[in-house]
């Protein structure tokens, strides 16, 4: 081998697909303008979480408490799960890395369905181990048999994200008892809940019941979507504790913020206030739902605080129809446009949009 004449990253770091993040609206002179491209809760923060964490805020001098002490306090009494068993990180997106970095060798694979969270196949191929996409049914929801068939020896991991981002099915907690049946007790399901507090349907997923019945489960959740805490960053597992000590082990040093852990603490107290505004939510969600279904459109089921709609090749077009009537969504190139569910003059102006591409 001749030496390079210059550093070299890993030969996996080019293929690291780029992630796309949501755009922010085109300012208008016209018109108020909304941004539905990164299923974030379009409320503000509540006044008691925004207070608690400007008192974080003067203390920004100081590191943040690398043991994360109250909010996992919080976390362990709110769910009933020992301290033990709880692994934060800077987002959800964070612990899909450090799960990856701690139980991936070079090419071993993880399994997951596709078209499912962008993130995934960039933190596979970044950790150098391989994905194995396993698509959609015709639904838009996960095959399970599908992905288990799909598990060989190189297999570490499973993702199941429930709801799907982008799509919105979520897997019944009939199918993902039938699914853990038949993974190796080897192997690690992650349930990627980013979306759980918008679930409503029956034989939901009980997460926590999951994971106390399969020491190879470990739950995702985040305080991104429904909490509204998108740009703290901040997020967390739940899982047996060797799984969540080793994501703990990898995890970056003081990551979680003083402000985000202070704000996530604030938001588990006012969590009532902030689930009231989450059935606000789901409650337009499932208005705007019927509005699509009366217009022509058949999406799927959106258990998430979003809507897919399968363009195909109109995906470029409906996303500029959108930008033109001042929402702006998340294209993916030649197969669909997701839209989050925002404020009810915004959805009314995507209801409107749709129609005409029904
Ligand atoms: C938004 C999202 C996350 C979490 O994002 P963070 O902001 O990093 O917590 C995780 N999984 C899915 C499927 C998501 O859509």
């Amino acid at each position: 081998m001749t030496t390079p004449s210059t550093p070299q990253p890993r030969s996996h770091i080019r293929e690291i697909p780029a992630y796309v993040p949501g755009k922010p609206p085109t300012p208008r002179p016209d018109l108020v303008t909304y941004k539905l491209s990164s299923n974030e809760n379009p409320y503000p923060p509540l006044p008691g979480v925004v207070d608690a964490a400007r008192g974080a805020v003067d203390l920004m001098n100081r590191y943040p408490d690398m043991g994360n002490a109250t909010l996992y306090a919080g976390l362990a009494a709110r769910l009933g799960v020992p301290v033990e068993d709880l692994a934060a990180g800077t987002g959800s997106v964070a612990l899909i890395y450090q799960l990856l970095a701690a139980f991936c060798d070079p090419g071993d694979e993880v399994v997951y369905a596709w078209r499912s969270f962008e993130a995934y196949p960039i933190a596979v191929t970044s950790a150098g181990a391989v994905s194995v996409q396993v698509p959609l049914t015709d639904d838009a929801r996960h095959d399970l048999d599908a992905m288990a068939a799909a598990i060989t020896d190189r297999t570490k991991v499973v993702i199941v994200c429930t709801p799907n981002n982008p799509t919105g099915p979520s897997v019944t907690q009939t199918e993902l008892d039938a699914f853990l049946a038949t993974v190796p007790p080897h192997v690690v399901v992650v349930v990627d809940e980013a979306y759980l507090e918008f679930v409503r349907m029956p034989d939901a997923v009980d997460g926590l019941a999951t994971y106390r019945a399969h020491p190879n489960v470990v739950l995702f959740r985040t305080f991104s979507k429904a909490y509204g805490l998108a740009g703290f960053r901040v997020g967390y597992a739940v899982a047996h504790s060797e799984i969540a000590a080793a994501l703990r082990a990898v995890s970056l040093p003081f990551g979680v913020s003083a402000v985000a852990q202070v704000a996530a603490v604030a938001s588990l107290e006012a969590e009532s206030a902030l689930l009231e505004r989450v059935d606000a939510l789901v409650a337009e969600r499932d208005r705007v739902g019927a509005a699509l279904r009366e217009v022509g459109w058949d999406v799927p089921e959106a258990q998430g605080n979003f809507f897919w709609f399968a363009l195909g090749e109109r995906t470029a077009e409906f996303a500029a129809a959108c930008d033109e009537a001042g929402i702006v969504v998340r294209p993916f190139a030649g197969e669909g446009c997701r839209v989050s569910v925002g404020e009810p003059e915004a959805n009314d102006r995507l209801v409107e949009v749709a129609a005409r591409f029904a």
